[in-house]
Parts: structure tokens; C-alpha cells; sequence
């Protein structure tokens, strides 16, 4: 069997009842490129609750070799601006933007669903990385009767040209906010969160007000284009960073070469909620001078003293050279759920304190020299 790395797959297969079977189609696992192609799938088997492969014979296939993709808008009109674009669509007047596609980024065992969402904004709402869109849900405000929801953020996780490189499109990563009661532990639909669950949802074609876009401490420094950038994520927090990488290591904009040094850090539960893995783990075959990643996954693997491996515990790991890297001047972002903060806080004092430093007078300087970047929600 032939090996190829590829970007896009395009794979014509004889149709199926499939959805009879009660099957979702989760992912291709492989594919046999000999003589009578044939391709496996791997899915997820509703009616006796656990992961199958099945091979099917394939019509037609045809395969891109992945390599960095040439973006298809004139550089010129997204890299030339000075500052980045804000709040060019403000709540009162949010852009109606159309979903393209909405695809679950997680495996079967992972607790909770997060999906990858590509919304068409058709080059009217540009952005840099790492800012946020605004997402107004449709609906009625249930504390503001006869007024719209509020806005709620979402970080975005494409680069301005956006997946499909034309700069019309913006993908975010999405976890649907599920409520389950303290007390029986089954879940209350009437509190599931209103625009994660009407985002992870929605179909393509469906219309999504956004506005924005907003942010701009989680921008990507580019004065340096070999300087040091470590990022510290747990779970949907990688968005942005999803964002900075395909930048440094999947696109090619003349304007913007990456020769420094990207190391992620993401926290997830198990190996099932990692979120866009295949894209880092091609990172590393084909930088690994220039990315490190590090998982930390909570209930699979145990830190050095036994207990649950958090991204505070892999931080403590590589401290020594943590702290190198940003007394050399490297940036460190952190994006995710508030809850992290306190514990890596804790941690980067220890760790100081252990080498003889201030943690607080290092971090005021972190801040001073704009090495320090943090979005938490
Ligand atoms: P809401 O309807 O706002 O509800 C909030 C929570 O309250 C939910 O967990 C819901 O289940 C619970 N709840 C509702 N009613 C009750 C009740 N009666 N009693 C108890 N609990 C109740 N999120 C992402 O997934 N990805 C991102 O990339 C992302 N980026 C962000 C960036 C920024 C800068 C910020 C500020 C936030 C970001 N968020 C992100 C969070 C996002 O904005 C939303 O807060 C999140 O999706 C939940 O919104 P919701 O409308 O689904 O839930």
C-alpha cells in the first residue's frame, strides 16, 4: 500500500443505506491505493454502541498531495492594513453571515461535543488572527423581552484568508454548552446554552448574525518573524492558535515567513477531545525545527505525582526552558476556560520561586514588554 501525505481527498464510494444502519460516518482510516482502490471507514455503530471499520470499494478518488497552499486573495488587500480591522459590525447592526459547514472535531469517547464551524462572510467582515467574532442566536432575550439575545464571543480559528484560502470564510471552534442537573445528573435541555447549541446546530445555508470583529490582545506579534511564541490552550482555547499555526506552517503569503519557534500546550480530557490533531501532527513531520506540541490529557494520562495530567503539569515539565525562551523575550498566550489561570499561575510562581526569582516581578515585566497575552472565558 502506497503512503502519501495529502491535504484534500476527494472519494466517490457506491451509495448506501448508511443512515439506516444507524451508522455515523466518523472518519476515512485508510486507503488502499492498488489496483481495485478501496477505501476503509471508520464508524460509529448507534445501535451497538461502538466503533466499527468497514472497507468500501471506491468509484473514483482523487487526492491533492498536501503542500503549502498559495492563498487565493491578493495579499495586498488583507496584509497591507497597518492596524486590524474593529467592531466593523456592532450589534445594533450585525453582518448576516451564511454557515458553510458544521463538523464535529471530536471521537466517540470524548465527554461533551465540540464541532468546527466554517461561517461565509463573503470578504465584507475581515479579520486578523486571533481575534473574535460576535454571535448574535436567533431568538427573543428571555431577561430582555422583545429585544435580540446578547453577543457572545467566539475566538476565531482560521487565518484571515480562512479555510478555503479566498478570504471569505472564518471557522470557529464551537463547544455546545450542555446542562445537566447537580441532582439526578440528566440533562435539562431548557438551560443547554443558547448559541453554542444553536451554532453546533445549524446546516449549511443557515444564516448566523455576527459582529466584530473584536480583540486585540491575542493578535499574532509579526515584527519578528523568528521570534518565540509558546501557547497554552485547553480545549475550544485553541482556536486561535489553530489560527496562528496555519499561518506560520500551512499558507504561503509572501509578506509573512515564519522562522522562529511555535510550541503548543493543549489540555484536553483524553485522546478523543484532542481538537485538530492531524493538522499539529503534520506540523511537527514537516517543522520540527520550528513547532513543539505537548498534550495534556486529564483522564489518561498521570502527572509525576500521580495525579490528573494538566497543562500546569507539562509547563512544570519544560519550565527550565519555559523560562529561558521568555527571558529571551518569547511571547506566552493563554486561551480557554477561565478555570485554567489560577492552577498554571500557581505553578509559574513555584517554579520561579524554585529558581530563585519573583514570580510577580517577572510576569510585571512579561506585561511591560507585551510578552504576556491572555483570553480566558
Ligand atoms: P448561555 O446560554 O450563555 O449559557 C451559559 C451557561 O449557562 C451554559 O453552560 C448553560 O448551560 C448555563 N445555563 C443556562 N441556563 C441556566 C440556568 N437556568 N441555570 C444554570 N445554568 C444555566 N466558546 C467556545 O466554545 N469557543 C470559543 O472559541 C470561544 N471563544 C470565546 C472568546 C471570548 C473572548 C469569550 C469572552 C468567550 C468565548 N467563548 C467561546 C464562550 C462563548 O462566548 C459562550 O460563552 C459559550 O459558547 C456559551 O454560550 P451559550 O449561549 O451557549 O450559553
Amino acid at each position: 500500500m502506497a503512503q502519501m501525505a495529502l491535504s484534500h481527498m476527494h472519494v466517490i464510494v457506491p451509495s448506501s443505506n448508511e443512515s439506516h444502519l444507524g451508522r455515523s460516518f466518523l472518519k476515512i482510516n485508510s486507503v488502499n491505493f492498488n489496483e481495485r482502490p478501496c477505501i476503509s471507514l471508520l464508524s460509529f455503530d448507534l445501535k451497538a454502541s461502538k466503533l466499527c471499520t468497514r472497507r468500501q470499494s471506491v468509484i473514483s478518488m482523487s487526492v491533492q498531495q498536501a503542500s503549502k497552499p498559495k492563498v487565493t486573495v491578493s495579499p495586498l488587500t488583507l496584509e497591507d492594513a497597518k492596524e486590524p480591522p474593529l467592531n466593523t459590525y456592532k450589534p445594533k447592526e450585525p453582518y448576516t453571515a451564511t454557515i458553510v459547514s458544521v463538523e464535529r472535531l471530536v471521537g466517540p469517547r470524548a465527554p461533551g461535543e465540540t464541532c468546527h464551524i466554517v461561517i461565509d462572510h463573503d470578504g465584507n467582515v475581515p479579520y486578523w488572527e486571533g481575534q473574535s467574532y460576535g454571535v448574535i442566536p436567533p431568538g427573543e432575550n428571555p431577561k430582555k423581552p422583545g429585544n435580540p439575545h446578547n453577543v457572545r464571543l467566539y475566538s476565531i480559528a482560521s487565518t484571515r484568508y480562512g479555510d478555503n484560502f479566498d478570504g471569505k470564510t472564518a471557522s470557529f471552534c464551537v463547544r455546545r454548552a450542555v446542562y445537566y442537573d447537580p441532582e439526578t445528573g440528566k440533562e435539562d435541555p431548557s438551560k443547554n446554552g443558547v448559541c453554542s447549541n444553536f451554532l453546533c446546530d445549524s446546516k449549511p445555508g443557515d444564516k448566523v448574525k455576527i459582529t466584530g470583529p473584536s480583540g486585540k490582545i491575542m493578535l499574532l506579534p509579526e515584527d519578528n518573524p523568528n521570534a518565540t511564541h509558546i501557547m497554552i490552550a485547553t480545549g475550544t482555547g485553541v482556536a486561535p492558535f489553530r489560527g496562528y499555526l496555519r499561518r506560520m506552517f500551512m499558507e504561503s503569503v509572501p509578506t509573512f515567513k515564519f522562522g522562529g519557534l511555535a510550541w503548543l500546550f493543549l489540555g484536553v480530557a483524553n485522546s478523543d477531545s484532542l481538537l485538530y490533531d492531524d493538522e499539529f501532527e503534520k506540523y511537527l513531520k514537516d517543522y520540527p525545527d520550528n513547532f513543539r506540541f505537548d498534550r495534556a490529557l486529564s483522564r489518561e494520562q498521570k502527572n509525576k505525582k500521580g495525579g490528573k495530567m494538566y497543562v500546569q503539569d507539562k509547563i512544570e515539565e519544560y519550565s527550565d526552558e519555559i523560562f529561558k525562551l521568555l527571558d529571551g523575550g518569547a511571547h506566552i498566550y493563554f486561551c480557554g476556560l477561565k478555570g485554567m489561570m489560577p492552577g498554571i499561575q500557581d505553578t509559574l510562581k513555584r517554579v520561579a520561586e524554585e529558581r530563585g526569582e519573583s514570580w510577580d516581578q517577572k510576569l510585571s515585566q512579561l506585561k511591560k514588554n507585551k510578552q504576556w497575552h491572555v483570553e480566558v472565558y
